[in-house]
């Protein structure tokens, strides 16, 4: 068989490649995925009490980028969705971020009053200060409540998930969980974020029924290269593998899920419970809080459990981004470039911590460059 586009993978970044040749340039698209599904770490799937399960982990949506809000809104509806996460920390559940509310919840109201008038005196109302960040402060009040929330919320929370102290991974991951002087006790501050109606996969299959795109599953690119001609290669698997790890391997965390149904109406208050200093999970998620339709009193939960990615055994989920790791994944992308017509996009494939729309971005980027070369061809 003759293909345009042979794409691996059907996760975000296969789905948008394949979607936009397909219609835009008008070219035929074979995508395979090795999995049974589609919609990679985004698939969900409605379980027996009609409850739409994220198979690997929570996927709340959000994003400040318009264009990629109205590229998703092509294939989906959406649902209001704010997310709010507890962290129990010494038994009391506070919000994360870490909060002018959290404080008033943790300390004496005294205390807790000269903590909010020193943090005003030295930031502005609003303002969201990385941890590592709030640490370089000088003044004893504000060092004490560094100390505080570095020890109760980000210590051991980051132990458990990465095997490593926050000192020791990149800022930016920390950073993605900042201090914030508000009242707001969201998640995220993004302008759009929701959840997409009928879940995830919905939107994956809408984008790839087309009828120049061919979906096979169960397939790994090693099973299926030497049977096919293609023109273009979109490769979104890890590209160590690609090359057969000759460098080495590229290290990335990965989680067991621990799935659990309870007869129940609710088992917590918000869809996703943090334990940074308890227990060997990190997080536990409730998804009948993603949606407000009426569901049956069962309830299901997902308890997440960090553990070292090993080839073959389990997903790779999270890049561990450090100096060394970077070095090492440039040495495959250097190699990469060598090739002609093949294109490595994803999460997986650029060894970055992207969120959902940080991925559609950069596959909507990469269709930009195809669509071009495609024009001057
Ligand atoms: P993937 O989803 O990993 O898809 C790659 C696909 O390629 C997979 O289906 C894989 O099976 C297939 N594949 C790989 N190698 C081969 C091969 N050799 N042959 C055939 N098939 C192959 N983002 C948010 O915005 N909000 C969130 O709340 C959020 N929560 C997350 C929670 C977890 C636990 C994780 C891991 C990620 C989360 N994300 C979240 C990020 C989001 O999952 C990613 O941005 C997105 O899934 C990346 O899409 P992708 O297509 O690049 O990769
Ligand atoms: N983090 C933490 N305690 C928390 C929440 C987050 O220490 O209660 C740290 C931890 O290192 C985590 C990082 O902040 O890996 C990013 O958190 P986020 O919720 O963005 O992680 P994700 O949803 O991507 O797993």
């Amino acid at each position: 068989m003759m293909y345009d586009y042979l794409i691996v993978g059907a996760g975000i970044s296969g789905c948008v490649i394949a979607e936009r040749v397909a219609n835009i340039l008008n070219k035929k698209v074979l995508i395979i995925d090795s999995r049974n599904h589609i919609g990679g770490n985004c698939y969900d799937y409605l379980d027996e009490n009609g409850i739409l399960v994220h198979k690997y982990g929570p996927h709340i949506f959000h994003t400040k980028s318009k264009l990629v809000f109205d590229y998703i809104s092509k294939f989906t509806e959406w649902e209001v969705y704010f997310h709010r996460v507890l962290a129990n920390v010494d038994g009391i559940d506070i919000p994360v971020p870490f909060n002018f509310d959290a404080i008033y919840k943790v300390f004496p109201p005294k205390l807790a009053n000269e903590i909010e008038s020193k943090l005003l005196e030295k930031y502005s109302y609003g303002q969201k200060i990385p941890i590592l960040e709030l640490r370089k402060s000088s003044d004893p009040l504000l060092k004490f409540l560094y100390e505080y929330i570095y020890e109760k919320i980000f210590l051991n929370y980051t132990i458990k998930q990465w095997h490593l102290s926050p000192d020791e991974i990149d800022e930016s991951i920390t950073g993605r969980i900042p201090v914030y002087l508000s009242r707001d006790d969201r998640y995220f501050q993004d302008k759009y974020q929701a959840m997409p109606k009928d879940g995830y996969t919905a939107i994956f299959n809408k984008m790839i029924a087309h009828p120049n795109i061919e979906l096979k599953l169960n397939m790994r690119l090693s099973d299926i290269e030497n049977e096919i001609s293609y023109d273009k290669l979109i490769y979104t698997g890890k590209i160590d593998e690609f090359f057969d790890y000759k460098y080495g391997e590229l290290p990335y965390r990965s989680l067991d899920f621990k799935l659990e149904v309870y007869e129940i109406e609710f088992y917590q208050k918000v869809a996703q419970n943090n334990f940074p200093n308890n227990f060997d999970f990190t997080r536990i998620t409730e998804f009948k809080h993603f949606y407000k339709r009426k569901i049956n009193n069962n309830t299901i939960v997902a308890k997440e459990y960090p553990t070292q990615h090993i080839i073959g055994q389990n997903e790779a989920y999270y890049p561990i981004i450090n100096n060394e790791n970077k070095i090492l994944y440039d040495k495959y992308i250097n190699e990469a470039k060598q090739l002609e017509n093949v294109y490595f996009i994803g999460r997986l494939a650029e060894y970055m911590y992207y969120n959902m729309d940080e991925t559609f971005l950069s596959a909507l980027k990469l269709f930009d460059i195809l669509k071009e070369n495609n024009v001057t061809h």
